[in-house]
This record gives C-alpha cells, structure tokens and sequence, in this order.
C-alpha cells in the first residue's frame, strides 16, 4: 500500500465524471488521503501525486455515497422483528450505493425500541466495512389508526411525553415519524424537534389546517408523501398539500412505481423541486430475495417479485433498492442525473445535520462514493476511504 501524510493510504482516482458540490467535471480527478477527500479538480489541473495509487475511472460517474432515510430492513432481515441484523443488513445494502442509512422500527412496545436503541449503542462489529447506521427512524408509535398501513394496531399509541422525552441522537434516535393531529402532538413535535430529531408528519388523516400547527410546531418532512395521508384535494389540501406548499418541508416518496403514480411523482417533483424532494426505499426483508412470505414488525406479507402486500392488497414497505429509486426518478420525471442525485445524498444529509462531512464531494468531506457505470448500475462503492464488498 502506498502512504501519503501521517502515514496514511493516498488514491488518486481519476478519468470519470465527478459530481462534485459545486457541479460536475467531465475528466476529472479526486485525491483522497485516509478517510478523507483530500482534492478534486479536472485530471489536467490535477495530476498523480507521486506517493498515490492511481485508479483509472474512465467512462465511469463518480458520485456521493447515497443515504436512506427510511428502511425496514432487506436480504430476509426485518428491524423491527431482529434489530441485532442491522449491521447485517448494513454491510450488504453498500451494493445499491447506500453509505448511511436509518434503520427504520414500525410501530413496536417500548422494549423493542430500546432493544434497537441498544444495537446501535453498542456500534457495529470490528472490521464493519458496511454503511453507516446514524440513528433509528422510529415510524410510530404516535400514528392515527385509520391510517395505520402495515402497523399493528394494538401498538399504536398517543405520545407520552416520559416515553418520547427520552429520545434525542445521543440516545440513538434521529427520525420520528408521527401524526400531529394526534392529542398531545403538537407537544410532542417540538420536544423532539428542539432536542435535533428530523420530526416528520405520516400516518395520517391531518386536515389542512391541523399539518400546518404541525409544521409551525417543527415538522420539516413527510414520511412516503401520498401513502397513508388522505388524496391532495383541491379544497382540502390536507397534509399532503401541507407539505408541497411549505418550503420549510422537505418530503420523501417511494418512487417504484407502484406506490405513486409516475405522474404523480413529475407533479410532486416539480412543486418540491431538487432541494426538498426525497427518495427513500421504504425497503422490507424481502429486497433481494425470493417471492414468498416476509416478515415486518408482526405481520406476514405476501411478496411477488415486485410488491409486498398485507392480505387485503395493500402495498406495506417495498422492494425497492435506492439506485433503482434514483434511475426511476429520472425516467418518471425526465430529469438529468445532476439533478436526481440530490434527492439521495445532499437532502437527507442537510436534514440530518451531517454536512459539510457527508453528503457531496468536496475537500475535507469523508471519503464515500460511488462508481456508477453509463446505465448508472452501481460497480463499487468507498466508505471512509475503503471499499466496501465487492457488489454482485
Ligand atoms: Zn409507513
């Protein structure tokens, strides 16, 4: 291994099309030291330092590491069922380009919510060469039950200020999705959002007027837009509406085609636009594997190969990887790759506070991207300035 300062590994990547913070350069070149980005810049400007391994790149995008917001696990692993396969699952979601992800918890009993709290405490195994765990996203318990999708009804509940008052990310929780017409929701939305966590509006049946309290109480985001919230109406614009008109809030969607119509995603992306629109994957134990019956939380749902539904037909999580997330995005919307990749790495870095350190490249940022190929299918993936398992 060749070593640069401090005795640290220097990769002199160079020939690809880099997509940088400030743009994209066509022939470009990146230098990274250690865990870090050292220098990036068009290849002319920008030659091999003598002590550095030399990656040829040519023909190839070099993107930002992507991150997930929202997933419930994947490769037959549920979360909610197991939190001790996080880090499992973090190790082998690196082959969609995923370098940081929340690991998601639907609706459980206060233990199971401690159980994962304690997972992540406790942090990854030695060697973890996975993405990075940065919190739970905690989809429930506060929910409405008339919107309450694939979650246990028994384990909904109203917001109880010593159960939630404990929830901060030092106490590894980062995201909390909940209904704000809830009582005791307003309440509960600017405790959370006063101790730092990404407080966002779903499960849902919130009029108007009762998203817009939320919103003004510290709700900056919505969980899956257009599932489990009533239809945007032109006279009741309900949370919906709430979310598309208030530039304060940034919203995530499932955009695999099934849980949103692809028109509904152009208009949603047009009214959003790049710096508040949000992919996630909504992702269940089922991504990447067979059809046949998954678990997530309590229930067993039917996947055919391309949807998970509970017994009923409704669609609960998906089968959805985020590089598939960002390609449909550009097909459904016609927009170039500059503008989708936003959605996955800058957005949720900036709603999560993690910039200027994760989320774009740029010097000084931590070392994790991604190598896209013309079909943008992702060939490898660096966290921290290694690679990560080789994808499949
Ligand atoms: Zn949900």
């Amino acid at each position: 291994m060749l070593l640069g300062l401090r005795d640290e590994p220097m990769i002199y990547l160079h020939g690809a099309t880099i997509y940088t913070s400030r743009g994209k350069i066509e022939q470009g070149a990146m230098i990274c030291i250690g865990e870090a980005i050292r220098a990036i810049g068009r290849a002319d400007d920008l030659p091999c330092p003598v002590s550095a391994q030399s990656i040829d790149l040519s023909g190839l995008s070099l993107v930002p590491g992507f991150i997930d917001l929202q997933i419930n696990g994947a490769f037959g692993m549920d979360f909610t069922s197991n939190p001790d396969c996080i880090w499992q699952v973090g190790e082998q979601i690196t082959r969609f380009g995923v370098i940081a992800f929340l690991p998601t918890i639907i609706s459980s009993p206060d233990e199971t919510i401690q159980h994962a709290q304690a997972v992540l405490q406790n942090g990854p195994p030695s060697n973890y060469q996975g993405a990075r765990a940065l919190g739970l996203h905690l989809e429930g318990p506060y929910l409405n039950p008339e919107k309450s999708g694939a979650h246990e009804p028994s384990n909904l509940r109203l917001p109880d200020p010593k159960v939630y008052g404990q929830w901060n990310p030092s106490t590894q929780v980062r995201m909390v999705t909940l209904a704000p017409e809830l009582p005791g929701g307003i309440q509960a939305i600017k405790l959370l959002a006063e101790k730092g966590v990404l407080v966002s509006a779903g499960h849902s049946q919130a009029s108007f007027n009762q998203a817009m309290d939320g919103i003004q109480a510290g709700i900056r985001y919505g969980t899956h837009l257009f599932n489990a919230m009533p239809p945007l109406d032109h006279r009741e614009p309900g949370l919906a509406g709430a979310l598309l008109g208030d530039t304060r809030c940034a919203a995530g969607m499932i955009v695999d085609g099934y849980h949103v119509h692809p028109t509904m995603v152009k208009l949603a992306w047009n009214s959003l636009g790049i710096q508040r629109t949000s992919l996630v994957t909504d992702a269940m134990a089922a991504l990447s594997m067979p059809p046949g019956t998954y678990e997530l939380g309590k229930r067993h749902l039917q996947v055919d190969g391309t949807t998970a539904r509970l017994e009923d037909g409704r669609l609960a999580g998906s089968l959805l990887s985020l590089d598939v997330a960002l390609r449909n995005l550009m097909e459904f919307t016609g927009c170039s790759l500059d503008e989708a990749l936003p959605t996955i790495t800058q957005v949720p870095a900036r709603l999560l506070s993690l910039e200027p350190s994760i989320g774009g490249l740029k010097p000084g940022a931590a070392a994790d991207f991604v190598i896209l190929n013309s079909a943008l299918d992702v060939v490898e993936v660096w966290i921290n300035g290694r690679t990560t398992r080789p994808v499949e």
